[in-house]
């Protein structure tokens, strides 16, 4: 008898051998500018949490209030049992922060990008989509049935060709792409992409994931950064980075969200979003509108660490318009010696590798929280270890 679960250890041991084998780490306590990791106090430059919201005790508070008036679950979908005035609460808060006429919250903002990329577009239709697009994106793309075609990483030239040669054939077209992108910490092209979408007859879906909170005069993300508010786009997000919760958004015009309330399977078929997210979300969503000083505070520790960094000739930064900043190494070996070494001494900054992104890096993430001591530290280590 042979035995058809033996290919999950020859798996494992190839994915061992690669140096690409991946596992997780217990923090203690409460997320911040620096956790227990295992046991080891470090300096966190690994949270999505740009604002420190995810401690912040107006949220904890919020969360808690929620849990006492409404209980831990949702208890059915949206459509049923599962809708609160709190969740309309917080759709009309996302869309009055992003301009747009309406929002519709999701468990996640992988299940935002799943459920709306499927309910856009099928079989008759084209995606053309970023290379470095995060991972929901493709997933989207793939499931939705539509011919898929990649563009390089930014490329507008190429895409034009392929939009070009390619649109005529397909009933719907739908353009797909990070704003701030994940892995690398450049931005989308956006105006640019705007116009070709025009031109082109196309729908554009961005991807705020990394740039709601964080972009923007207001922190609506990098719609407004580029001073695009208002034009005809969907807006894609999540309610677990910036935000501090958990969940994820489309924003856009009333006609895409009551489709979407009709036709996206992740929104339809699944548990709506749990009290205690959803008035976390809320609570995060007020902070962001009124206390400017997070943001502030957060890219004037962006500026010193770039400014510190210039000084050390060994560390090359990828471009980066945004808190992710990232140098990469020649191989995945290195970027987990340099991991390791980072931890060592006392820096929490994870070595990203195939198959997340195509070349090995070391990726830090900036906080409101981090104080001026945490970046010098860093900076010093780096020095040492490179
Ligand atoms: C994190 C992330 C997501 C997924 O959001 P979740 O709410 O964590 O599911 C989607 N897109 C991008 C670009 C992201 O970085």
């Amino acid at each position: 008898m042979t035995d058809p679960y033996a290919w999950l250890e020859q798996s494992l041991a190839t994915i061992h051998r690669a140096d690409w084998y991946r596992s997780v780490q217990p923090i203690n306590g409460r997320s911040g500018a620096t956790v227990v990791l295992a046991g080891q106090e470090v300096i966190n430059f690994a949270s999505n949490d740009y604002l420190g919201l995810a401690g912040d005790e107006r949220l904890i508070a919020a969360a808690t209030a929620a849990i006492a008036e409404f209980g831990t679950g949702s208890t059915g979908s949206r459509l049923l049992s599962g809708h609160r005035e709190l969740h309309r609460e917080l759709e009309s808060a996302i869309a009055f922060t992003k301009q747009t006429e309406d929002a519709l919250v999701f468990s996640s903002g992988y299940l935002a990008n799943l459920g709306a990329i499927t309910a856009l577009v099928g079989k008759r239709d084209l995606i053309l989509s970023d290379q470095y697009n995060h991972s929901s994106l493709k997933s989207g793309a793939i499931l939705s049935g539509a011919a898929v075609v990649e563009y390089p990483h930014c490329d507008l030239a190429v895409l034009k060709t392929q939009l070009s040669q390619q649109r005529q054939n397909y009933r719907r077209c739908l353009i797909l792409t990070d704003t701030v992108f994940s892995m690398d910490g450049d931005l989308c092209p956006l105006p640019a992409l705007l116009d070709l979408a025009d031109e082109f007859n196309c729908m554009l879906l961005v991807d705020e994931a990394h740039a709601t909170g964080v972009l923007g005069k207001t922190g609506a993300g990098c719609v407004e950064h580029f001073g695009c508010t208002g034009k005809q786009l969907i807006q894609v997000g999540t309610l677990s980075k910036a935000l501090g919760s958990l969940g994820g958004y489309v924003a856009g015009s009333s006609a895409l969200i009551d489709f979407l309330q009709n036709r996206a399977p992740t929104w339809i078929y699944t548990t709506g979003l749990s009290p205690a997210d959803t008035a976390a979300a809320l609570a995060a969503i007020k902070i962001v509108q009124q206390e400017p000083q997070h943001r502030a505070q957060l890219w004037g520790n962006v500026h010193y660490l770039k400014n510190l960094l210039q000084q050390l000739p060994n560390i090359k930064l990828l471009p980066s318009e945004s808190p992710i900043l990232c140098f990469q190494l020649p191989s995945a070996t290195d970027a987990l010696k340099v991991g390791k070494q980072l931890r060592d001494a006392g820096i929490f900054a994870p070595a990203i590798r195939p198959p997340t992104v195509p070349t090995s890096r070391i990726r830090i993430s900036l906080m409101a929280t981090h104080e001026a001591a945490h970046i010098e530290k860093l900076v010093t280590v780096l020095k040492d270890i490179c």
